[in-house]
Formats: structure tokens, sequence, C-alpha cells
């Protein structure tokens, strides 16, 4: 199948869907986005932290220093023991400087945003709850709730959580709940808290976090009990440089699906062992009892300072494998 000048359906205009529209659109694609939401504007979610990956994708698409202008650059993250002993620290800047994009905290409105404003008024379309589809050797076919249906070579389902475009394909399977609780919240004062400092407090089988998110605030969050897999803060960051990455393969092929086939072979290779990772810092985060936290202290003073900088760089690295 070509892809020629035929068109893309993006369904979900989250963070990845809205990246996806502005990289394959630059890449002289042309590609639709639709969206279940009746308003664009957003204030819904909390923070991020960008990692290199995330803002080396934000550079690709022009929108690096859009973000850091309603951000706050991260210099250093420290992990702390239950006595506010550092025993792991990652000096961000550094990194960032020589992969050329130094880590950003930013409030997740702020951030889609600025991808919003990018696509322009008439960018997206909303009040378009994607229903199901249907393939045939020339292409697919979307219908929405309201009984419209569009017609494209390629559909991409970056619709979240509860995928409909995911259920479609592999069948629905309900949420699994991992055991956890998670709370967060934006401080409107930065009394007390250390500028451009991710630090992280390891206790009692749960972490308290917090970091600057500019403005006079700083954004906080605690974990429980969790072995969930935003443990390495990578999933806002990952959307983006699947994004990238997908136009990347899509503008330089005539093939739709080797073109596909070859972008997931490239994002399995990153997003797998980040996925496996982040699952196993959860996991030993979440050791409780007398003996839990020094033991998770002690295997992260061990072994943290060698692998949490190359983790957090993987997906940077991939930067380097892209066409252009
Ligand atoms: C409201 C919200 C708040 C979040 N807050 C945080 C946070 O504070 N910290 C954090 O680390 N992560 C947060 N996340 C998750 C984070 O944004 C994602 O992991 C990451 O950005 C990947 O984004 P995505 O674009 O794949 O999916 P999402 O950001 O989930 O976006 C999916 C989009 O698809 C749309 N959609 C869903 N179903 C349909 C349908 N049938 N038809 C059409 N459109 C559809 C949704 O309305 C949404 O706009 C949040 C997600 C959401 C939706």
């Amino acid at each position: 199948m070509r892809i020629g000048n035929r068109r893309i359906l993006i369904i979900g205009a989250g963070i990845g869907g809205s990246a996806a529209a502005l990289a394959l659109r630059r890449a002289g694609l042309e590609a639709e986005l639709y969206e279940a939401r009746s308003r664009k504007g957003t204030q819904y979610g909390g923070c991020y932290v960008l990692w290199y990956a995330g803002v080396l994708s934000l550079a690709r698409l022009g929108l690096a220093e859009k973000a850091y202008a309603c951000g706050h650059q991260l210099a250093r993250l420290e992990m702390c023991d239950t006595r506010g002993r550092v025993f792991n620290s990652v000096d961000m800047e550094t990194r960032g400087r020589s992969l050329g994009a130094v880590p950003i905290a930013i409030r997740r409105a702020d951030l889609l945003n600025i991808l919003y404003d990018e696509l322009g008024p008439d960018g997206l379309a909303l009040n378009s709850t994607f229903r199901g589809m249907s393939e045939d050797s020339r292409g697919v076919t979307a219908t929405f709730t309201d009984g419209r249906t569009e017609r494209g070579a390629i559909l991409v389902g970056a619709d979240g959580l509860d995928s409909r475009v995911r259920a479609h394909l592999h069948g629905l399977e309900p949420a699994r709940y991992p055991g956890y609780a998670h709370w967060s919240g934006i401080a409107e004062t930065d009394a007390g808290a250390p500028a451009r400092l991710f630090r992280i407090l390891h206790g009692n089988g749960a972490r308290f976090a917090f970091f600057h998110l500019g403005g006079g605030r700083v954004c906080w969050w605690c974990v429980r009990n969790a072995a969930m897999t935003f443990n390495l803060g990578q999933g806002a960051g990952t959307s983006l440089t699947d994004a990238v990455t997908l136009a990347d393969h899509l503008a330089g092929s005539i093939g739709a699906i080797s073109a596909i086939r070859a972008y997931e072979r490239a994002r399995r290779s990153v997003t797998l062992p980040l996925m496996v990772a982040s699952r196993r810092v959860g996991e030993s985060a979440s050791w409780g009892g007398l003996l839990g936290p020094a033991l998770n202290a002690a295997v992260l003073r061990r072994i943290g300072p060698k692998v949490t900088g190359p983790l957090l760089e993987l997906d940077a690295r991939s930067h380097a494998g892209l066409s252009h």
C-alpha cells in the first residue's frame, strides 16, 4: 500500500496525537486529528518532567524554547533515603547540555496548549469520538459516534489508556489495578524548595518527590506501594519521540506497512527496556517493613549511579538514529 499524498487519520489529541499531527504535517504529509472533547483549552493533568528525549523531540518540532519559557529547567535529580541522605544523584544539566536538551518541568496543560497553538485554530476536529474502523487493501475507514466516516491510508491510535483503537485491533482488555495509590499537586509557593532540583525521598514503602515548576510554584507527588510504569517519568517524553519517529518513517517511505513495521521495531527497542526497568524501580521502591527502605536504598546506592543516568538517556540516544 502506498502512502503517497493520501490522508493519515490520528485519533486523540493528547500529547502523543497532537505531536504526531504536527510532525507528520511538517514532513509534508496530510494528517487529520480527531478529538472526543468539545474544547481545546485544558487545565487538566498535573506536571511532567520531560527528559532529554522529550525535549529533543520538542526541539524537532521547533517548540523547545516555548516549553522552556513556561516551564523550569532542572539541573539535578537527587534520591534520598529515610534520613534525607542522598544515595544517588544525576547531573541533569551537564548531561543535558552534552545531549542538546536540558530536562524541563512543565504542566501538562501548558505543554498541550503549546501544541494546540502550533496546530492553529483549524488544526484538529473536536467533538469527534472514534467508534470503530474497517480496513481494506486501499486503506481504512474510521467511524465516529455521530455517524460520520473518514477515509485514510493509515489510522494512528493516540486515544490514551482506554484506547478504542487498541480495543478494535486487540480486543477489549480491562485495566489492571497494580495496587498503588498516587497523590499529586501544585503548591503556589516555592518557599524551602531549592530551584532546579528534582528530589525524590524514599520512605517506608512510599516515595515523595518535588520539583520547581517556575513562576513561584512547586509540583509534588507521593506514591504508596507502587509498581507503576511512570517510575522513570517517561510517559509524555516517549509520546513526543513516538510522534517524530513516526513522521520520519512515514515521510521517507512509499510503503505504509513496511514504514509502520520499521517504526515499531525502532520504538520497541527503546520502550520495552524502559518499561521493564520502570517496573523494577517501582517494585523495589515499594518494599516496606523494617528492612525494606534500607534494602531499597542499598540496592539503589550500589547500582543506581551506574544505571539511572544511562536509562534516562536511553531514548535520547535514539534521536541520533533518526533520519534528520
Ligand atoms: C486528563 C489527563 C491528565 C494527565 N495527567 C498526567 C500527569 O499529571 N502526569 C503524567 O505523568 N501523566 C499524565 N497523563 C498521562 C500522560 O498525558 C500520557 O501518558 C502521555 O502524555 C501520553 O499521552 P497520549 O497522547 O498517548 O494519551 P492521552 O494524554 O491520554 O490523550 C488521549 C486523548 O485521546 C482522546 N480520546 C480518548 N478516546 C477517544 C476517542 N474514542 N475518540 C477520540 N478521542 C479520544 C482523549 O480525550 C485525549 O485527549 C494525563 C492524561 C490525561 C488524559
